[in-house]
């Protein structure tokens, strides 16, 4: 029934690219074409971000709890619409365009739990969902065990520096639930920019006992840039 509502929904309102406006699908397939995969050489290998060369950029120096980052487009060109359809103009079904490209770089880290990053009581209300859930419901990957909850609510990081995002999420999460065991854990977002909120997720989760954790999400944005202010962090 809700599948019938659905077609005929789809045949009164068409959905449309949210990149290039063409009728079809959430994203057509050429704006698809265009995503630009965040992978290959020229990358970080620690936390992905895109450089000159291979080597460890100095900004991912810094990180102590969350062991790196994977992501599978770079914020740029379609992927900003498509990361922006969703989160702000609620087009949950473009979650499923972010989780086929991100299935493999998850499975390729093989996780034994991965957590989406809450968002407060508060947001979560405003926005009618959290991004990170609907993504990760759409990942399909197996339930982890317990809860990442976060606790206090934060002030946007728009605008902020690393280090002022840092002070600004510390205390923000907590978790509940059986002790992790030296698991690998994964925490996702949409994007992941200064990995400031997900390396606080991850000081959480290693004090319950998890390994290793690693920041996912569908898109890598750059430590700095003008335009990756809204976008997370
Ligand atoms: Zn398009
Ligand atoms: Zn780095």
């Amino acid at each position: 029934m809700a599948t019938l509502v659905a077609r005929a929904l789809d045949l009164l309102y068409p959905p449309r690219c949210v990149a290039c406006a063409a009728f079809g699908r959430n994203l057509c397939e050429d704006c698809c074409d265009g995503l630009v995969p965040a992978a290959g050489p020229g990358r970080c290998p620690r936390c992905n971000v895109a450089r000159d060369d291979q080597r460890h950029c100095r900004d991912c120096s810094g990180w102590r709890a969350l062991d790196g980052a994977r992501a599978a487009v770079e914020m740029s060109g379609p992927a900003r619409r498509v990361v922006h359809g969703l989160k702000f103009s609620g087009i949950r079904d473009l979650a499923d365009d972010m989780a086929g490209p991100l299935l493999p770089v998850v499975a390729a880290l093989a996780p034994d739990a991965v957590y989406a990053i809450p968002l407060h009581r508060r947001r979560r209300l405003r926005r009618g969902f959290n991004q990170a859930e609907v993504l990760l419901d759409r990942l399909g990957w197996p339930a982890a065990p317990g809860r990442l909850e976060r606790v206090r609510a934060t002030a946007s990081q728009v605008g902020l520096s690393a280090g002022e995002r840092r002070e600004n999420v510390a205390g923000a999460f907590r978790y509940r639930g059986p002790d992790l065991k030296g698991a690998t854990v994964a925490v996702l977002d949409d994007v992941v920019t200064t990995g400031a909120t997900a390396s606080e997720c991850a000081r959480v989760l290693r004090e319950h006992g998890a390994a290793r954790v690693y920041a996912i999400a569908y898109a890598r944005a750059p430590y700095r840039s003008p335009a990756s202010g809204r976008s997370g962090d």
